[in-house]
């Protein structure tokens, strides 16, 4: 398979080119260039086949020019210790728990994906490689913890100081090896202006290698395909046609989905669910699209006003608003409404979810009240654990944290302090790599 961009066609590229470059030279998005069908593949997968066994198949399937066979089931089953795990809820929904990784959120699909294929690729080429990023919190985790103790790979990770929560700059900041984390005197948007001066700066880039891990990359969107065609195989023998419900920010996960689906997967509809940054929602509603600066909310990962891969799926769908509503509904779920749902559904069933998943139900409950009981299958993005302060506020009940995470608290911090300017990020490149 090869990839184009989303802002012009004539420029294919391999996966390697892609997964290195991440955003595309004219600034659009990587996107398959070949239709592939794998409906075969997907009717052969059963209860008993293992999600690595699947990601394995996918990954030689679609990228079999770059990975032969026994590298693409090498790097599942590296990238892959982990899977996704299914919980029956009442009123026919599905969880599908996508949090059993390292950094326990749906990330860590992507980001090993991401930091197993690039190590493989550097092997082969006897090459080493930098990867340069900025985090607000959760993104930096899921790399961090992908990359760590890949040889090939050295880790810069920037964050503003005093900014993330104390257990986010744990996860940061204590796994050593080929990590760094910088810990800037400045804000997000200081860290990310950055990380871009850098990509940009001859004197650095003739030196080092840089390459990015952000959520736009091929690299991190393909894997996440691999758990819809998971989620199949373990409910079609009595749903056949299956209805997704995806929490949505920058509807990578969705956009993945949307892919699943191109290839064959017997996916009937899309339940897109936002929180107020609801720009999508509105889109289908009435036609416009307006993106907007973001308003913070309780489900924060999935706050964002102008969603990166909306231009991958408005290429996909041509433009057409009619397409796009063919496919997908949109639902939007506010605060309060969240906390809510958090609630109900503990107090009914004992099931605790984080914010982000409560999002994704109720907007699966909203779209059964409008299109009859069906059954649904919801994501779940993140272990509820991760999220203490909301779900203690309303429950009064601790979530307990994963072991992933208890272990981490006991971990010493170390990071390296900087100023926040492009010029501070140059010297400490220079002169540590
Ligand atoms: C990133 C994230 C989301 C949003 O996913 P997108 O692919 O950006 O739509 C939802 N929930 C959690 C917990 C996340 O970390």
């Amino acid at each position: 398979m090869h990839f184009y961009s989303t802002r012009n066609s004539d420029d294919m590229v391999d996966f390697s080119t892609a997964l290195f470059q991440g955003l595309a030279p004219d600034g659009g998005l990587y996107i398959p260039a070949e239709q592939a069908d794998l409906s075969v593949i997907f009717s052969r997968f059963g209860n008993e086949t293992s999600f690595t066994e699947i990601a394995g198949e996918m990954i030689f399937s679609l990228l079999r020019s770059t990975f032969n066979r026994s590298q693409s089931f090498d790097i599942a089953e590296k990238a892959f210790p982990f899977s996704p795990e299914i919980t029956e809820l009442q009123n026919n929904i599905s969880i599908l728990e996508l949090f059993h990784g390292k950094s326990c959120a749906f990330k860590d699909f992507g980001a090993s994906f991401l930091a197993q294929s690039m190590d493989t690729l550097l092997k082969k080429r006897e090459r080493k490689a930098v990867i340069l990023t900025a985090t607000s919190g959760d993104t930096g985790s899921a790399v961090a913890q992908a990359f760590v103790g890949k040889n090939n790979i050295e880790v810069v990770i920037l964050y503003p100081s005093g900014r993330v929560s104390p257990l986010q700059e744990k996860q940061l900041t204590t796994l050593g090896e080929n990590i760094r984390a910088l810990e800037v005197k400045g804000s997000f948007d200081d860290c990310q202006k950055m990380v871009k001066d850098a990509f940009v700066d001859k004197d650095i880039t003739d030196k080092i290698t840089l390459s990015s891990a952000n959520s736009i990359n091929l690299g991190r969107l393909i894997p996440q395909s691999f758990y819809y065609v998971w989620a199949y195989s373990r409910i079609k023998d009595h749903a056949p046609e299956t209805v997704f419900t995806v929490p949505s920010g920058n509807f990578g996960n969705l956009t993945a989905g949307l892919y699943a689906q191109s290839w064959g997967l017997p996916i009937s509809r899309f339940v897109a669910a936002t929180n107020a940054n609801d720009v999508v929602p509105k889109y289908l509603e009435d036609g416009f699209y307006n993106p907007m600066a973001s308003v913070h909310t309780i489900s924060n990962a999935m706050d964002v006003g102008a969603p990166s891969n909306y231009e991958r799926m408005f290429h996909l769908f041509k433009g057409k608003v009619e397409n796009f509503r063919n496919k997908i509904s949109a639902y939007r779920v506010d605060d309060t409404t969240t906390e809510d749902t958090i609630k109900e559904v503990y107090e009914k069933e004992k099931y605790i979810m984080c914010p982000h998943t409560a999002v994704g139900y109720k907007a699966a409950r909203l779209f059964q009240k409008d299109n009859g009981d069906q059954p649904l299958m919801v994501l779940s993005t993140a272990h509820p654990g991760k999220f203490t302060e909301v779900i203690e506020k309303v429950i009064s009940v601790k979530p307990e944290l994963p072991e992933e995470l208890r272990k981490l608290e006991r971990r010493e911090k170390v990071s390296v302090i900087i100023e926040n300017t492009s010029e501070s990020l140059k010297d400490f490149l220079l002169t540590t790599y």
